[in-house]
């Protein structure tokens, strides 16, 4: 089974303001809340933990940005880290504001792509609010990928896995995400990792080829979402499992129907 390592970095360079971070300072270790006092360190950037437990397994995801941020910040404070994402083989994707309009979806992608020096293949909608007749379309944009559709809300899903073309376009449907566990599915965070393995063991048991997991930037600090980084320690202990990019996606694993 291949499972499509993704992240969503939901957050400015700046983070959240600090009343939102004060009212969650609980989910975090002691030494990260003695670095947000003493340091002011946005501990809601998890993208160099990860970029470090990745590199050491020899693995490569793909890293999802928006362009406009909540605090009227760009996508440019990020310049530095996604110049060294992109020098060591991580996948840059859009993670745009706009689903609905694919003008918009084209013009973030532009900007993105100065920052990336590269060309953005792949598409996650922000809070997967993404018009579905919209999909086959984005091959027009060049957008070749998209992870915007989950259809597991309440648990793992069948419906959520896999792979399918749609004129031309690969769906990648969210199988595994991080706020879905620790919410909806009311995983305790003790659990996270074992749940990750049971739940992917299952659909592998049922001829299920590919997964796609969420974890996004902002959770891999706090203590359940701390879990995705002992799952890339543990990964390749895991014989029928092999972690790869979107774009690493192969076609001939993709089921040509629709899917919506
Ligand atoms: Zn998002």
């Amino acid at each position: 089974m291949l499972l499509v390592l993704t992240h969503d970095v939901d957050w400015s360079r700046k983070g959240p303001a600090t009343e939102h971070v004060l009212a969650r300072l609980n989910r975090f270790s002691i030494e990260d809340r003695y670095r947000f006092f003493t340091l002011r360190e946005n501990i809601y950037d998890g993208i160099a933990t990860i970029m470090d437990y990745e590199q050491r397994q020899g693995i490569k995801s793909t890293f999802f940005f928006r362009t406009f941020y909540d605090d009227y910040t760009t996508v440019e404070l990020y310049s530095d880290i996604i110049s060294e994402l992109r020098r060591g083989g991580w996948e840059i994707g859009l993670h745009s504001n706009s689903g609905e309009n694919l003008e918009s979806i084209r013009q973030e992608k532009i900007l993105l792509e100065k920052i990336y020096s590269q060309e953005v293949k792949s598409l996650r909608v922000h809070y997967l609010k993404i018009d579905a007749n919209l999909i086959p379309k984005l091959s027009a944009i060049g957008i070749k990928y998209d992870s915007s559709i989950c259809k597991a809300k309440t648990g793992p899903s069948h419906e959520s896995t896999g792979c399918h073309i749609l004129d031309g376009v690969m769906e990648l449907p969210i199988t595994i995400m991080d706020a879905y566990m620790f919410t909806y599915w009311g995983v305790k965070p003790s659990e996270v990792y074992q749940k990750i393995i049971e739940i992917l063991d299952n659909f592998n048991r049922q001829g299920i080829k590919i997964a796609t997991l969420l974890w996004h930037t902002n959770s891999v600090r706090m203590h359940d979402g701390k879990e995705y980084l002992r799952l890339v320690e543990e990964i390749w202990k895991i014989e029928w499992l092999t972690p790869i990019r979107v774009i690493d996606t192969p076609i001939s694993l993709c089921k040509k129907e629709k899917l919506i």
